[in-house]
């Protein structure tokens, strides 16, 4: 026994330490006490332990895994400096993770958490499939309806160990909750502390919405305080015990750390995958700690927490669709450092919840019912001033989208509490000059504040728009009105009553308009239905905006509905883009924005600033000089033979064509694809990215064969669903 265990540790290629200090810290791992050479464990183990296959595995490159009795033991690098250690008991009613353990060159490994069982709430409600919406459902609320939240079982029976690139993944079958079944991942990625822990299941159930918690018990304390960062930002820090009462927490970065002596475990989600759409993002308390958890968890236990009740606004959940594996993902980054360290460290992975600076670029976010001119005008009445009302100096919002990096804030105001397309010009231009004012004072040489508006009528369905500088439009033109007045107080007017009226101001004022939420919510049906109209096939249409929404925790990406739009658009023929959009009401500094944002990255090199006008933002828009991002994929660089988004490059006669694309990452890649099409199918050429480690920037040279395509353009997606996507090179 003892020198087949010897000859296993041999076997480990990787382990970074010398031969007798390995013994000692497997041993140490395992709690073995050596008796006359023999570790004592093996009088427990059991005689027919599972059969681990590792037919997928490949240690090259990768974690060192491997079986020893009833235990998977895991080593890999953490860090160029650090080396992880988990332990995997396969054990039927033994904690699952026997130890996690961190070693820094030279030393032995010190045990952070020993007996931990990752816990999975799976609450499954229903999906309303008799609303024509169907599973683009938004409007929907599947906690009025027939609802059960189940702790995930876990029965280990198959245990099977891949490799893909410089990942490993141990697969633990089989799992189960309600209808629900499949498999428990743990992956490993090389130089990550992480560990990427997946619930994967799927039913055969038809119309089912979903949500779920995650976290890590155990019944011994491991913990002594449990650390985050407020939504204030401010970090605080609670002694806590086995007995301590299980609480949900509000915090910033979405993450919870446990802190003891010898290191820390932070635990948070996929920062965007994991929050389906809502209007108000207001924070939900998204982790949690304590015993008990919803009285179906034993023991102490941290994790994160989603809130089935949203903000009692629509709350649709995630969608289930039969026979899809839904990935309910969870990361534990592990150090022998403190909580602070811990907590610092998950930040880097969204660059601190800001969009990161990138040269030559300025970052645009559109679609938000802030709704702050009804708000400052209501505090004016009541203040009784005709200044700034105290209060308002500097509104919540402003201090948000500083926070999150955003350059330039594209509002759609007059959404809320008021009939905008009813207003009269008494009513209308009053506001309009607030809001415009308001814009201006507010906009600086760090943040540009662009009036808007979500008109939503002549067109059909709901629609942006953006014009270069203030505009007066009142959206009702009355029967024998004039189109366009000269008023003494406002100048000039425009009344629109018709879709010819809405493209006529656009091309007067060089302004632009797109669908907002195509296929979904207000525009289910659109932009298709006037897909061959006037002003769809405008200049003046820029095309659609995308959003994470509905959320599939079974895609590798977010948002497919738009980015299919986006290639069916350019199958039509039309040079259309698609921007992202946030479509959200208040945006305050202790809400959870982050994980609700996305961001579009416009090539240019100066923030225009209010009074000179922002044309340049339009162009920029119009000529599809940007890239969209959820923040931690970013392609500062993308050219086809030369030619970037938005141009025209003439094919050889074979039709092949150099990509060329840097990406910027933090989370390690998932997958690149490059996606074309010839005006009747689209094509995927995609690219693996598993040997791409967290926190790399590389530039790829990819070759294809574009003959008969008409457009090309790129998409690159992380391992939390986190990604970019650029406009389409058009091709001749
Ligand atoms: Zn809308």
């Amino acid at each position: 026994m003892l020198s087949d265990y010897l000859e296993i540790v041999a076997m480990n290629r990787f382990t970074l330490f010398a031969w007798d200090a390995c013994q000692i810290t497997w041993a140490g791992l395992l709690g073995v006490v050596f008796l006359n050479g023999v570790p004592a464990v093996a009088a427990e183990l059991p005689t027919t332990p599972i059969r681990v296959d590792f037919t997928e595995y490949r240690e090259h490159l990768n974690a060192a895994i491997r079986q020893e009795n009833d235990r998977v033991l895991v080593e890999w690098p953490t860090s160029r400096t650090e080396t992880g250690f988990v332990t995997v008991n396969l054990t039927a009613r033994r904690p699952l993770i026997e130890s996690i353990a961190v070693a820094t060159s030279g030393q032995p490994p010190k045990t952070i958490a020993r007996d931990l069982d990752p816990v999975t709430l799976l609450t499954i409600g229903e999906r309303d499939m008799r609303n024509p919406a169907g599973w683009v459902a938004f409007f929907d609320d599947p906690m009025s309806r027939p609802h059960q939240t189940y702790a995930v079982k876990l029965e280990p029976r198959s245990v099977r160990v891949s490799s893909a690139g410089v990942r490993s993944t141990i697969h633990i079958g089989e799992v189960r909750a309600g209808s629900f079944q499949g498999e428990l991942r743990l992956s490993f990625y090389r130089n990550s502390p992480l560990i990427h822990l997946e619930t994967v299941v799927q039913t055969g159930e038809d119309g089912r919405a979903i949500l779920y918690d995650t976290g890590l018990t155990s019944r011994s304390t491991n913990w002594e305080s449990m650390a985050w960062m407020d939504a204030e930002n401010k970090l605080q820090s609670l002694k806590v015990g086995p007995e301590t009462e299980a609480t949900a927490v509000a915090v910033s970065g979405r993450t919870l750390a446990g802190e003891n002596k010898l290191g820390s475990i932070a635990v948070f989600p996929p920062p965007h995958q994991y929050f389906y759409p809502v209007d108000e993002v207001t924070n939900l308390k998204f982790v949690w700690y304590g015993k008990s958890y919803q009285s179906l968890v034993d023991d102490f236990g941290f994790g994160i927490r989603q809130s089935p009740t949203g903000a009692n606004h629509f709350i649709p959940w995630f969608n289930a669709p039969p026979h899809t594996e839904q990935h309910l993902g969870v990361f534990y980054l592990l150090t022998s450092g403190d909580a602070p360290r811990a907590l610092a460290q998950v930040a880097e992975y969204t660059h601190g919840d800001q969009f990161k600076k990138l040269p030559g670029y300025v970052t645009f976010s559109s679609h938000y019912h802030i709704e702050h001119t009804q708000e400052f005008v209501r505090r004016q009445k009541e203040q009784h001033t005709g200044q700034v009302p105290k209060g308002m100096e500097v509104p919540g919002f402003v201090k948000t989208f500083k926070a999150r990096g955003v350059n330039i804030v594209h509002l759609a105001e007059f959404h809320l509490g008021i009939n905008a397309p009813k207003l009269t010009d008494a009513q209308r231009l009053p506001l309009l000059k607030t809001l415009f004012q308001e814009c201006e004072r507010l906009s600086d040489d760090q943040l540009l504040v662009l009036p808007g508006e979500e008109d939503n009528v002549q067109l059909g369905g709901h629609w942006m728009s953006l014009f270069p500088k203030p505009v007066y439009v009142v959206l009702n033109r009355a029967a024998g009105q004039t189109f366009l007045e000269q008023n003494s107080d406002y100048g000039a007017v425009y009344h629109v009553g018709s879709q010819a009226d809405v493209l006529q101001l656009m091309e007067r004022e060089h302004g632009l308009m797109w669908t907002a939420h195509p296929r979904i919510k207000g525009s289910l049906g659109f932009p298709d239905k006037y897909k061959d109209r006037d002003f769809f096939l405008s200049d003046h249409f820029l095309g659609g905006a995308w959003k994470a929404m509905p959320a599939d925790l079974s895609q590798p990406r977010l948002g497919l509905r738009v980015l299919d739009l986006m290639d069916e658009m350019a199958n039509w023929g039309l040079k259309k883009q698609v921007l992202g959009e946030v479509d959200a009401f208040r945006m305050e500094p202790d809400f959870e924005t982050y994980g609700h944002m996305n961001v579009n990255y416009l090539k240019m090199e100066k923030l225009p600033r209010f009074s000179q006008g922002w044309q340049a933002v339009l162009d920029t828009l119009r000529g599809g000089r940007f890239f969209v991002s959820t923040g931690e994929v970013l392609i500062p660089e993308f050219d086809v033979a030369g030619k970037e988004s938005g141009q025209v490059v003439e094919l050889s006669g074979q039709g092949t064509a150099v990509v060329n694309v840097k990406l910027e990452w933090t989370f390690p890649m998932a997958f690149a694809e490059v996606i074309s099409g010839d005006g009747r199918q689209v094509y995927r050429d995609r690219v693996e990215l598993h040997d791409t480690e967290a926190f790399g920037s590389k530039t790829f040279h990819i070759p294809v064969t574009l003959k008969g395509r008409s457009w090309v353009r790129f998409e690159a997606w992380d391992i939390a669903a986190n990604g970019a996507f650029t406009q389409p090179v058009w091709l001749r």
